[in-house]
């Protein structure tokens, strides 16, 4: 996962701002893993393409 915000807050991986799960209501899921977005505009990016972001399309 990822560790380098310590634990307390997650990455928003389309613009690379880390987001406080517990504040943002923009979440998904994608293969049993939560992910966070700082917007609803990031949170689509990530919805329309996953494996852009993740980095492990096969
Ligand atoms: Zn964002």
């Amino acid at each position: 996962m990822f560790g380098i915000f310590g634990g307390k807050k997650e990455k928003d991986v389309v613009c690379g701002m880390s987001v406080d799960p517990k504040k943002t209501s923009f979440k998904t899921e994608h293969q049993d893993v939560a992910y966070y977005f700082c917007s609803a505009h990031c949170k689509e990016q990530f919805e329309k393409e996953p494996a852009k972001y993740i980095g492990k399309s096969g």
